[in-house]
């Protein structure tokens, strides 16, 4: 399948150059822009603007303005804004996955079986809790007459990373709107297709003019002026633990509360009495999801001894049987590197695990078989070797796993906590007693049995240590993270 053949309406709306940013309700282009790739051909598919600074104040202040109106609609009110959203997010799942696909490299398959309708749910569900919540709560003290008050706080300005733009923008604005805040969004510059097309979505559905405003551009300049903004009440940044300590000390200087989601090494612990296909058949998976573009991913496995070669062995052979492609192709299971940038980033890493002592298993280079040469194709890669490689503990975030052989359950509990990042790991064991006292020992905000990538609205997603802080996303608490609260108080 080429380009050519996707559907009409992804066409229709490609054609337009540049693509125009949503600022206020009305569509502004920009004389500076910037080409949009398809990782999987090189070729270029789109034109989307640059904002400057002015741009982002532009849409700050509307955000602002447009600010009281929207808080002051009963969540009723606004929730029929989100549902209506989550209902054109699934009258267009096509035209959103293509998108997605030509945009970041994701398969198509995937991104219909997992990101757009994931997105859709995820404005249905914050559509519900902002109706449930409660929003006044008589305290009962006795010195005073006194109640706890949330309200929203503002506007909330939004950066997000390339690998799931869509579904990351979802998570984010979907609670911010349903508390009352407006929203002002940076997607990342590599990948803003299918911000921009949620935008028109947030026009058809009815958001009032100024509450969802999107800046296309760089993270150096509308980035920058989006987190140094006066007018901004709260901050979500997702994306890596580099720029988000940026982003926590531009927020700490201006006393913005910051809500960071950031970069992970996740552990997976395969103990000797693991459903041994099942773990071998759900890592392989959780590695090639997005060709390991997944802050969240498995990307240290500790492997019991005594299964270790077996282990290594099988899935050896499933990395090797992974359909690799062009996402368009319905066939494939894994696409392409989102940018040359990450490819060239991952080669490298791969190199210098090697000369650090790793053994590449598996893969280890650029598939430039056929047509993917044009493309930004990696192999599953999996490389063996010692806790003490430097890649056995920083993120390469791509579909590399670093394979690590252990003997007892403390010794390999305390070797996954030493890791520096904290956002989610997984225990493999039939035994679910166990599985759950391992689960609760591995430091980090997710810790999943038998599976990796877990989510479900109402599960909260959250991070510790250098992965993240102040935020966590999918749940109630998220929601209740969008109001700020208030003490309104008498003497009896
Ligand atoms: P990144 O380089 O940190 O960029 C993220 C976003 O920040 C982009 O929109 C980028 O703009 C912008 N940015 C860069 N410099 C900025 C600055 N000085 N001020 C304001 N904004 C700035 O991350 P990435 O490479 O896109 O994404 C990969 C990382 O995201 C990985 O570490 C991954 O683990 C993490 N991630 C975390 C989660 C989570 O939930 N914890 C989810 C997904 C991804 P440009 O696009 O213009 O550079
Ligand atoms: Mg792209």
């Amino acid at each position: 399948m080429t380009i050519q053949s996707l559907h009409p309406t992804t066409l229709a709306f490609l054609e337009t150059k540049p693509l125009p940013m949503l600022i206020n309700g009305e569509w502004k282009a920009t004389k500076h822009t910037l080409g949009v790739e398809n990782p999987a051909t090189g070729a270029q598919i789109a034109q989307v603007c640059l904002a400057d600074a002015q741009d982002v104040d532009s849409a700050v202040m509307v955000a602002d303005s447009a600010f009281p109106a929207w808080a002051a609609l009963s969540p009723a009110e606004r929730a029929l804004r989100l549902t209506k959203l989550a209902e054109l997010i699934n009258r267009d799942t096509q035209v959103l996955a293509d998108l997605e696909c030509i945009d970041v490299g994701k398969p198509v398959s995937a991104a219909l079986g997992f990101d757009v309708p994931f997105a859709a749910q995820c404005f249905d569900y914050f559509a519900q809790v902002a109706q449930e919540a409660e929003y006044e709560i008589e305290l009962g003290l006795e010195v005073t007459d006194s109640q706890t008050i949330k309200r929203p706080y503002g506007v909330a300005a939004f950066v997000f990373p390339w690998n799931f733009p869509l579904t990351l923008c979802a998570w984010g604005i979907a609670p911010a709107l349903a508390a009352g805040n407006t929203v002002v969004i940076k997607p990342a510059s590599e990948t803003p297709l299918s911000t921009l097309y949620l935008a028109k979505l947030c026009e058809e559905a009815g958001f009032p003019k100024g509450v969802v405003n999107i800046v296309t551009g760089q993270g150096s300049v509308a980035g920058e002026a989006l987190i140094n903004h006066p007018k901004i009440k709260l901050m979500s940044f997702t994306g890596s633990t580099e720029v988000g300590k940026h982003v926590g000390e531009v927020c700490g200087r201006n006393l913005v509360p910051a809500k960071l989601e950031l970069g992970g090494k996740g552990a997976a612990v395969v103990c000797k009495d693991a459903d041994f296909d099942g773990a071998v058949e759900g890592l392989t998976g959780a590695l090639t999801l997005n060709a390991g573009q997944v802050c969240c991913t498995a990307s240290r496995w500790y492997i019991h001894e005594s299964i270790y070669d077996e282990f290594v062995s099988k899935t050896k052979a499933a990395f090797e049987a992974i359909p690799i492609g062009n996402g368009l192709d319905s066939d494939s299971v894994m696409g392409p590197m989102c940018t040359h940038k990450q490819m060239s980033k991952v080669l490298q890493c791969i190199a210098e695990a090697q000369s650090a002592g790793a053994e590449i298993v598996t893969g280890g280079d650029r598939v430039t078989s056929g047509e993917l040469v044009k493309g930004y194709f990696i192999q599953p890669t999996l490389l063996a070797g010692k806790d003490d490689n430097p890649w056995a503990q920083e993120e390469i975030f791509g579909p590399v796993a670093f394979l690590l052989k252990f003997t007892d359950e403390d010794e390999v509990i305390e070797r996954a906590n030493r890791n520096p990042y904290g956002l989610a790991n997984s225990v493999w064991t039939i035994d679910l007693a166990r599985a759950k006292e391992i689960a609760a020992r591995l430091v980090s905000g997710n810790s999943w049995i038998n599976a990796h990538n877990v989510f479900e609205y109402g599960l909260h997603y959250g991070a510790c240590n250098q992965s993240g802080c102040g935020g966590g996303v999918n749940s109630r608490a998220t929601f209740e993270g969008y109001l700020r609260h208030q003490s309104v108080a008498s003497i009896r």
